[in-house]
């Protein structure tokens, strides 16, 4: 192409603008953010929820059915058109999980059949990818359209506002700033829809964890979020090296998915309440836990959320344990529809002291594929992680390894867990640790007690956000 058609075509090209892809004004009152959540969604008449959930859920359904993945599977299971009238036959459509999204990505490489934009999509709406924040291999990819990606900012500001973010505050965020959604997707919820600044200090390999210290001295940070382990290390690297106490640091709020940790070391660390989340990057914010820090209210505006049995695939009673399974009620580019995350929580009883009309989810317990079989029990890393970080003498940081040893082939898992400090009595507190995991497990698994910070290698906690828990080394 000569120069002169580049330059003819380069001022024929019209780009969609951003400012033009959505009605910002109705978005607003479909989705309010913070402050308006708190007195129209937050506090909905059940009733009127479940009319709002209908309507969405239909116009979920009718986009779903443009999507390939969608149109096959449910094709395959014999689905009809006219099947799907309301939410009360949501369990006629098969479930999927993160195995059909592998399958469909591999069958029509490299996006999947799952959505239903593609980046040529761009000429005519302004798309973003971003991915889960997958350890091992290949990353799977998300494309957000402007509806997903403010829908998702205004569910991710409730969250924050609802563990004490407020307008004019510094917020530091530690999470990874890549292709992984986590650290971007805060940055858009608390700049467009919260009044805060957001701080994108990023993991420790992008800003060093003392330099992370630092900045949230100098420059008076009142919130930080991040990864629970990488929240403990700071406080560690702070106290211990910098000899700088972390609650003189300031901080006012901690905001970090703590799954099945215990809060409390970690609050009595920092001298500041630690708040619970739960969302995914195919789908946003989906709970975030209150002031009374007691489950998680998740946003059914946005999401219904199901709890299946993980045998059987039927939904289970309120209050009994299952996979976390959702269908959400706004996405365009890749609606989830009874899309089974695998994580483990259970539907709590009862209401809430705040007022709140929406149900809770407890904790998240691990991921259901994370469990491994230990001698016939099932053993979720995360269970240990939650019984190592109780124990003071320890720096909560731990590494489990999996082997298969002798003539029989015996399964057996060795647990490295660091010594506090030198002074540590090793030998009692392997003792005390292995009692303590046997009586919790139902099965002996070994204790290990390593000098402080030489977990780091198996980990990699002081580098990256999602430190790595466990090696299987069975299957080798
Ligand atoms: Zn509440």
């Amino acid at each position: 192409m000569s120069a002169d058609a580049e330059i003819k075509r380069m001022s024929r090209e019209q780009p969609p603008y951003y400012w033009q892809s959505l009605d910002f004004a109705r978005l607003m009152t479909d989705y309010p953010p913070p402050p308006a959540y708190f007195n129209t969604v937050y506090r909905m008449p059940r009733a009127q929820l479940r009319e709002l959930r209908e309507k969405r859920f239909m116009t979920q359904i009718a986009r779903a059915r443009e999507i390939p993945f969608y149109q096959r599977r449910w094709r395959e299971t014999g689905l009809g058109a006219g099947d799907i009238r309301s939410v009360s036959d949501l369990t006629k459509i098969p479930p999927y999980t993160v195995h059909d999204i592998r399958d469909s990505i591999a069958r029509n490489p490299p996006f999947g059949d799952f959505m239903g934009v593609s980046p040529e999509d761009g000429r005519r709406m302004p798309l973003v990818i971003q991915t889960s924040g997958g350890t091992t291999g290949l990353p799977r990819p998300m494309l957000y359209s402007p509806q997903d990606r403010e829908i998702m900012a205004i569910l991710g500001a409730r969250r924050l506002t609802m563990h004490g973010v407020r307008p004019g505050d510094l917020v530091q965020v530690t999470r990874a700033l890549g292709l992984a959604n986590g650290g971007f997707h805060i940055r858009e919820a608390l700049w467009k829809y919260t009044g805060a600044v957001p701080v994108m200090t990023g993991s420790g390999n992008v800003t060093p964890t003392r330099r992370q210290i630092e900045i949230m001295r100098a420059w008076g940070v009142n919130v930080l979020i991040g990864f629970p382990a990488y929240l403990r290390h700071m406080a560690l690297v702070a106290r211990d090296e910098l000899k700088i106490d972390p609650r003189s640091l300031g901080i006012r709020a901690l905001d970090s998915n703590l799954g099945i940790e215990d809060r409390k070391p970690i609050e009595e660390l920092w001298g500041a309440p630690c708040h619970d989340f739960y969302g995914a990057h195919e789908s946003g914010m989906i709970a975030a836990d209150c002031v009374y820090q007691n489950g998680m209210h998740i946003q059914e505006d946005a999401f219904i959320v199901e709890i299946l049995d993980p045998v059987t695939g039927k939904p289970v009673p309120e209050g009994e344990k299952g996979n976390i399974c959702i269908t959400s009620l706004f996405k365009y580019s890749a609606p989830l529809i009874r899309y089974n995350i695998c994580d483990v929580s259970l539907i709590m009883p009862g209401t809430c002291a705040c007022g709140s009309t929406l149900v809770r989810l407890e904790k998240i317990f691990g991921r259901s594929d994370n469990m491994l079989k230990l001698r016939g029990v099932n053993v979720f890393p995360e269970a240990i992680g939650a019984l190592v970080a109780e124990e003071p003498r320890s720096t909560g940081e731990f590494f489990c390894i999996v082997d298969r040893v002798g003539a029989v082939g015996r399964d057996e898992m060795t647990v490295l867990v660091e010594a506090a400090d030198p002074s540590v009595d090793t030998r009692a507190l392997h003792q005390d640790l292995e009692r303590r995991l046997h009586d919790a497990l139902a099965v002996k698994v070994l204790v290990k007690v390593v000098q402080r910070n030489e977990l780091d290698q198996y980990t990699g906690v002081s580098q990256v956000t999602k430190a790595k828990r466990l090696l299987d080394r069975r299957k080798d």
